[in-house]
């Protein structure tokens, strides 16, 4: 077969944009685990769920079964806005490393919020509105999701409440400001303004927050206020389905080329690009049609897929949210301050927890000076500054980019870039005046979080 000549970026036209999500749990043979209510220790009924989380999420939260999901027309119209996303060969960056490997990444930062957030953010601020509801509520950490769902609540005039991570509200003024031209509120977390906010600030004075406590305060408000409901922005199975036009845009961009990747990167958060990037290559590889590597990238500060413990687990830090079986340094866990932004989440998904746990995707941990000097060497050679996030992933792609060249072996790479860094700059400024450390929690620092892991027997 003659090989076509691969474009620098591959856009797929809008009439080829997936029309479904896939579900990858619906080809998982070992399913996620299910949430549990805290109380009862049994698994969360749609009944109790909808208590906190729209009635169209949840049936899709507790679907394992269905593989396919239509993606309503509302939400494809707003996804023509910024998508198709491209798919770019990075021949910059392999003609700089002298790499015989193809390295291509999946550019997600090409939207005001600035990341794939708003991929997720579209589609949950819709059920919303569906559901006649006035307004909706979350937490954000670095800043990207809440910029999202505000873009998202504004086109679909609903009132959005933002808890935001203290130490990212005062290190990221503009993020707020974002936020606010959206329409939205911000409130920096822990606050004075819920219980759990009180509760969080008496035990520890002048913390600097986590999405953990960002997140009980938002439940704690969605809860307490008639029309209101919670959205989060990554961690659940249902976030990781709307994340997945991610990847299925990445294969058809691919198929149309004929490209098999060898490696899929992604950075791992909760798991939601990753999941929603690898997910219909895991379908292939979960049916016995491909093999693929898949690696999750996430920082040494915070490393809950490489360090942290497989067990169910509360999801927030005040306790309020149902249990979920994951790997996690525990919810009392508070990443180092000095953290460079995102990352910052004790637990992972259920999803993707499961498939490690089975051995279907490595998982790997990187220092922050080494994801920065990867940030910049990226954006003097391909152009996009990156988030710190989504650097995980290009240090990790340019790291086996490297082993080729000692190789000779030409495997193709491909990474998810998720988004830009121009909020970011606190972290570069860090990194250029030789200030950024490398903080790895010891085993002594990791324990205090294990041991309030509850203990809940399996069934
Ligand atoms: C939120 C975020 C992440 C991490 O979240 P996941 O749910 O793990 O994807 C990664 N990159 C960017 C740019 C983000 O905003």
């Amino acid at each position: 077969m003659k090989e076509k000549t691969i474009p620098y970026k591959i856009y797929l036209e809008e009439n080829e944009m997936p029309t479904q999500w896939y579900n990858v749990r619906a080809d998982m043979k070992n399913k996620p685990a299910p949430l549990l209510n805290p109380g009862t220790l049994e698994p969360m009924t749609a009944q109790e769920l909808s208590g906190v989380f729209c009635d169209e999420l949840v049936k899709q939260e507790l679907d394992d079964v269905n593989a396919y999901i239509d993606i309503p027309e509302e939400i494809r119209d707003f996804y023509k806005m910024y998508r198709p996303s491209p798919l770019v060969r990075a021949y910059c960056l392999e003609k700089k490393l002298q790499t015989p490997a193809k390295i291509y990444y999946k550019f997600e930062g090409n939207n005001t919020s600035g990341s794939h957030k708003l991929n997720s953010a579209i589609a949950q601020a819709y059920y919303a509105k569906e559901q006649g509801l006035k307004g909706v509520t979350t937490e954000t950490g670095a800043g990207q999701w809440g910029t999202a769902l505000s873009m998202a609540c504004s086109y679909f005039d609903l009132d959005c409440k933002v808890f935001m991570v203290k130490v990212s509200y005062e290190q990221k003024p503009f993020r707020r400001e974002v936020m606010r031209t959206y329409g939205a509120s911000v409130t920096p977390s822990p606050s004075t303004s819920t219980q759990v906010g009180k509760r969080i600030l008496e035990a520890h004075p002048g913390t600097t927050g986590s999405l953990g406590c960002a997140i009980s305060e938002a439940v704690e408000v969605a809860v307490g206020s008639e029309g209101y409901k919670y959205v989060l922005g990554s961690v659940l199975s249902q976030v990781l389905l709307h994340q997945s036009i991610i990847g299925l845009e990445t294969k058809a961009a691919l198929d149309k080329y004929g490209i098999e990747p060898d490696i899929i990167i992604g950075c791992a958060g909760g798991g939601s690009n990753l999941g929603g990037l690898i997910a219909p290559f895991m379908g292939e590889v979960l049916k016995g049609e491909k093999k693929y590597r898949f690696i999750a990238v996430e920082p040494s500060s915070c490393p809950s897929l490489t360090r942290g413990k497989f067990a169910y687990d509360f999801c927030d830090t005040g306790m309020v949210c149902p249990l979920a079986k994951m790997y996690t340094l525990g919810s009392g866990f508070m990443p180092s301050a000095n953290h460079a932004g995102g990352l910052r989440y004790h637990g992972m998904s259920s999803v993707i927890s499961q498939l490690y746990d089975d051995g279907l995707i490595e998982a790997t941990s990187v220092e922050q000076t080494a994801v920065f000097e990867a940030a910049e060497q990226f954006a003097r050679i391909e152009g996009i500054l990156p988030a710190p996030e989504s650097a995980h992933a290009i240090r990790v792609a340019i790291d086996e980019a490297l082993k080729c060249k000692e190789t000779g072996e030409e495997k193709t790479i491909v990474f998810g870039l998720t988004g830009t860094g121009y909020f970011d700059m606190v972290a570069y400024e860090k990194f250029h005046d030789g200030v950024m450390t490398d903080y790895i929690p010891t085993d002594a620092d990791l324990q205090p979080g294990f041991d309030a892991i509850p203990n809940i027997p399996e069934k």
